[in-house]
C-alpha cells in the first residue's frame, strides 16, 4: 500500500521525536547550527582562542564564571567585582567572561558543582548590548524551540545553577528586560536560580546601591547552595604590575596610549570598529552658542581615509583622553609622579584575567588613555582602599564611608569627588603610596568611548560626519570641584587648538592633544561608527514629526539636511515638522540660520516650531508646543507620519510619549488607555522612534 501524505507527515514527526528523545542532551547542540556562521563571523572569534567555556573553566580550574553583557563598561565592572569578591571572601575560583567570546551550545553540560553568574545591561529599547546580541539570540531561540516541543519535560539546563543581576533604567519602557527575559528563559529551561535576580536602576540613580543590596543575600544563598565558607577578605591582585627599569618609554614596543598593536606599529589599518578606532582628522569645528558661560560644539570628522561609512541617524563614538590636570592629580596623590614615564608590564595573574589595555606601557599612558579616573566613586571601592590608608584614623574613616550608605552620600557622592580628588581630600596631605596600582586597574572602569548622534546626512556628505555636542561643566553648590565632562572638554580643547584660540578654560584643563607619539597631531581624534535603527522612512513622501530640544536636535539636522537634498533632487518630500526647544533665541537656538536654507529647498513643507524656556515669564517647552499643535499632529499620524524623539531620556522623552497618547485619545475619541496602546503599537511598527540618552 502506498503511503499518503498524512502518513508521511506522521511518520516523519515520529522519527524526529524519536531522534530527539534518544539524543536528549545533544538536541541543545543541534539547535546551535543555524548560528554557526554568525558566530564564526563575529568580531570576537579570534583565531586560536577557545570559545568553549567549559573547557576553559576546566583548564584553568575555575568553578565560577561571571558573564557580562556590557555596553558602557558598568556591567563589566560589576562582573569583575563579583569575581573578585567571590574569590577573596568565599574562596571561589572565579573568572569573568565577555559574552561574545564564547559559544553556548554546551551550556547543558555545565557541571552541577559550578556556578554561572550573569550581569546583563539592557540597552536602548530593551535591546541586548552589542556583545550580548548573539548569546541572547541563541538562548531565546533555544527557549522557543523547547517550548514548541512541549517544553516542560525538556529541561536542558537542569545542571546549570546561576545568579543574575541586571542593569537598567526605569525611564525606558523595557526596564531591565535583558535580565528579566534571561531569567524567564533559563528558568523554563530548568536552570537553578540561586537567590533573587537583582535589578539596578540608573534612572533613579541607585545602580550602585541596588547592586550592593542585591549581592549580600545572593552570597548568603550561594554559600548555602555550594557549601562555601566566608573568610576575611584580603586583597588578592588579579593583575601583576612590574616596573621595567631596563626599558625606555621611547622604545618602539612600549604603548604610550596607542589603542592596539596596529596603531603602535605605524599607520593604523582598518577595518575600523569598536576595537580599532580610526584617527580621524577634524575637518571643521565651531561654537554654536552665543553664551560666554556655556559651549556647544559643531564638529566635522573626515572619514574619507578610512573604510568607515554611515547612514543618517547613526552614532559616532569618540575615544577620549583624560585632562592633564586630573592625570597629574592622580599620579601625585599615589606618589607616582616621579616615575610617571617608567615602563611597566601588566599581566593577568591567571589565564582568564584580561588586561584591559596593551602592555608594556607607562603609568602616565594608562592613567591618561585607559582609565576612567574622573567618574563618580563606588562605595565598595572606597571601602576596599581602607586597608591601604596612610594612617589608622584615615583607615577608620574610609571603613566608615565604605560601610554606611548615608555617610558615603554626605562625604563623597554629594561632593562629586573623582578618585584622586577623594584621596586628596581624605589623605591629610599624605601620599597614598601603599595602594597597589593593580587595584585601580581592577576597580576603576576602562575609559569608554562616548556616543554622539550624527548630525549630518550621509546623502549630502557621505565622507564627513558631524556632531552637535554640549560641553559638560557642572557646578554643584557645596561641591569643591566643578565636574568637567571628559570627552566634551577634550573636544573643546581640540576646537580651540584648531582655531589657534587662547586657552580660556577657567579650570586649567590641558590635554596631550597631539596624542601618543604625536600621532593625533594636526587635530585628529580617534573614532568609530555605530549603526543604529533610528531612521527616516524609506518613502520620503511620508510626513515626519521630530521632537528634539537642545542637542536632541542633532539627528534631526541630519534628517532635514537629507530631506532638503531629496527635494533638490526633484523628489516629492512630505511634511517635515521639527519641535525644537532651548533657553533663549539669541543664546542657544541651534542652527537657526541653517533652517532658513533648508526651507528654500523644502518650502512650506518644513516647519520649525520653537519653545524658548527663558524668553518670557512662563517657561515654555516642546511638550507645550506639541499640545498646541495636537489636531495637526494627530492628523499627520493618521496619514502614517513617522514620529521621532531625541535627547533627554529622564523627563522629556517620557513626557512626550505620554502627551502623544493623550493627543491621540482626545482627537480620536478613545480613552487614555487606548491612546497609550496606539503609541505602543506605533513603537513596535517603528513609526515611533527614540534616540535618547
Ligand atoms: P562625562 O565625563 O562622561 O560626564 C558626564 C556627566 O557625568 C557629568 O556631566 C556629570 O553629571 C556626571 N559626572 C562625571 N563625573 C562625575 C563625578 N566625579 N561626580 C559626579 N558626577 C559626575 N551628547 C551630546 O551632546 N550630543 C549628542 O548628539 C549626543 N548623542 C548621544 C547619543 C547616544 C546614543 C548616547 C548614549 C549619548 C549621547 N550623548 C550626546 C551624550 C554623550 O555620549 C556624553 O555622555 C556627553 O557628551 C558627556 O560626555 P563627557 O565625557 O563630556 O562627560
Amino acid at each position: 500500500a502506498q503511503l499518503d501524505t498524512l502518513d508521511i507527515v506522521v511518520l516523519t514527526a515520529l522519527l524526529i521525536g524519536t531522534i530527539a528523545y534518544f539524543t536528549k542532551g545533544t538536541y541543545w547542540a543541534v539547535q546551535k547550527d543555524p548560528y554557526a556562521s554568525s558566530f564564526a563571523n563575529g568580531a570576537a572569534s579570534k583565531a586560536g582562542k577557545s570559545r568553549n567555556i567549559l573547557e576553559k573553566m576546566d583548564e584553568t580550574g575555575k568553578n565560577c564564571v561571571v558573564f557580562y553583557g556590557s555596553q558602557t563598561g558598568t556591567a563589566e565592572d560589576y562582573a569583575a567585582r563579583l569575581a573578585k569578591e567571590g574569590s577573596s571572601r568565599f574562596g571561589l575560583k572565579t573568572m569573568t567572561a565577555d559574552l561574545e567570546d564564547y559559544d553556548y551550545e554546551n551550556l547543558d553540560q555545565f557541571p552541577e558543582d559550578k556556578v554561572a553568574m550573569f550581569v546583563m545591561a539592557t540597552y536602548g529599547e530593551g535591546e541586548p548590548t552589542d556583545n550580548a546580541v548573539e548569546f541572547y539570540e541563541f538562548i531565546s531561540s533555544e527557549e522557543v524551540s523547547f517550548s514548541e516541543k512541549g517544553g516542560a519535560e525538556e529541561k536542558a539546563l537542569e545542571s546549570l545553577q546561576y545568579v543574575a543581576f541586571g542593569l537598567g533604567n526605569n525611564t525606558y519602557e523595557h526596564y531591565n528586560s535583558m535580565v528579566r527575559n534571561l531569567v524567564k528563559f533559563l528558568d523554563r529551561l530548568g536552570a537553578k536560580r540561586v537567590g533573587e535576580a537583582g535589578e539596578g536602576d540608573d534612572g533613579a540613580g541607585t545602580m550602585e546601591e541596588d547592586f550592593l543590596a542585591w549581592k549580600e543575600p545572593m552570597w548568603a544563598a550561594l554559600s548555602s547552595a555550594m557549601n562555601l565558607e566566608e573568610r576575611e577578605a584580603v586583597y588578592e591582585p588579579v593583575f601583576e604590575v612590574t616596573e621595567k627599569p631596563d626599558m625606555d618609554a621611547e622604545d618602539d614596543t612600549v604603548y604610550l596610549g596607542e589603542p592596539n598593536k596596529n596603531h603602535l606599529e605605524g599607520s593604523a589599518k582598518g577595518p575600523f570598529n569598536a576595537h580599532n578606532p580610526y584617527i580621524a582628522p577634524i575637518a571643521e569645528s565651531k561654537e554654536l552658542f552665543n553664551d560666554p558661560a556655556r559651549n556647544c560644539l559643531h564638529m566635522e570628522f573626515d572619514i574619507s581615509g578610512s573604510n568607515l561609512s554611515y547612514t543618517t541617524g547613526d552614532h559616532i563614538a569618540i575615544w577620549p583622553t583624560n585632562a592633564g590636570k586630573e592625570v597629574d592629580r592622580f599620579l601625585k596623590v599615589l606618589g607616582l609622579q616621579g616615575k610617571r614615564h617608567s615602563v611597566i608590564a601588566v599581566k593577568g595573574l591567571d589565564a582568564t584575567a584580561k588586561v584591559p589595555f596593551p602592555s608594556p606601557t607607562t603609568y602616565d599612558a594608562v592613567v591618561r588613555y585607559h582609565m576612567e579616573i574622573c567618574a563618580p566613586l563606588s562605595r565598595q571601592f572606597v571601602g576596599s582602599l581602607a586597608q591601604f590608608s596612610p594612617t589608622d584614623s584615615i583607615k577608620a574613616e574610609l571603613q566608615k564611608i565604605g560601610g554606611d550608605k548615608d555617610y558615603f552620600h554626605d562625604k563623597v557622592a554629594k561632593k562629586n569627588y573623582n578618585i584622586a580628588q577623594f584621596l586628596e581630600a581624605y589623605g591629610e596631605g599624605k601620599s597614598w603610596d601603599n595602594i597597589p596600582f593593580s587595584i585601580f586597574i581592577e576597580g576603576l572602569h576602562k575609559i569608554q568611548p562616548r556616543y554622539y548622534s550624527i548630525s549630518s546626512s550621509s546623502l549630502v556628505q557621505p565622507k564627513k560626519i558631524s556632531i552637535t555636542a554640549v560641553v559638560e561643566s557642572v557646578e554643584v553648590p557645596g561641591a569643591p570641584h566643578v565636574v568637567k565632562g571628559v570627552t566634551t572638554n577634550y573636544l573643546l580643547a581640540l576646537k580651540q587648538k584648531q582655531h589657534g584660540e587662547p586657552h580660556p578654560d577657567p579650570h586649567g584643563l590641558d590635554y596631550a592633544i597631539t596624542g601618543p607619539r604625536n600621532k593625533y597631531d594636526g587635530i585628529h581624534v580617534p573614532v568609530h561608527v555605530r549603526h543604529s535603527n533610528f531612521k527616516l522612512p524609506s518613502d520620503p513622501t511620508k510626513p515626519v514629526i521630530m521632537v528634539g530640544p537642545g542637542t536632541g536636535v542633532a539627528p534631526f539636522r541630519g534628517f532635514i539636511q537629507e530631506r532638503a537634498q531629496m527635494a533638490r533632487n526633484g523628489e516629492n518630500v512630505g511634511k517635515t515638522i521639527l519641535f525644537f526647544g532651548c533657553r533663549k533665541q539669541d543664546e542657544d537656538f541651534l542652527y537657526e540660520k541653517e533652517w532658513e536654507e533648508y526651507k528654500s529647498a523644502l518650502g512650506d513643507s518644513l516647519e520649525v516650531v520653537t519653545a524658548f524656556s527663558r524668553a518670557g515669564p512662563q517657561k515654555v517647552y516642546v511638550q507645550h508646543r506639541l499640545r498646541e499643535r495636537a489636531a495637526e499632529v494627530n492628523a499627520l499620524l493618521e496619514q502614517k507620519a513617522y514620529f521621532y524623539v531625541c535627547g533627554d531620556a529622564a523627563n522629556m522623552a517620557r513626557e512626550v510619549n505620554e502627551i502623544l497618547g493623550q493627543i491621540i485619545a482626545e482627537h480620536r475619541g478613545v480613552d487614555r488607555k487606548k491612546g497609550e496602546e496606539v503609541v505602543k503599537s506605533m513603537r513596535s511598527a517603528n513609526q515611533y522612534q527614540e534616540d535618547v540618552w
